[in-house]
């Protein structure tokens, strides 16, 4: 399994408060690599930490400081 990168100088989540994590999704089946992924380490489709409906607080990326970047510029945009 992917491992989750905590940096506590990104945002948390702005929907639950959770710190934010990024990992890197790779398959260690084929070694595919499909990129990062920064974001809510709590979301999903059935949690209790997030309204239904809600847009996905998560951000991705080709690169792991591309994620952080776009995960940075999302929050910012979501508090405004
Ligand atoms: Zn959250």
């Amino acid at each position: 399994m992917p491992s989750e990168i905590r940096n506590p100088s990104l945002p948390p989540c702005p929907i639950c408060g959770a710190a934010a994590v990024t990992v890197h999704m790779y398959s260690t089946y084929d070694r595919a690599d499909f990129g990062w992924r920064c974001g809510c380490p709590r979301y999903s489709i059935t949690d209790k930490h997030h309204p239904p409906g809600c847009k996905v607080p998560e951000a991705q990326g080709l690169t792991k400081e591309a994620a952080e970047e776009n995960w940075i510029e999302k929050v910012r945009v979501w508090n405004e």
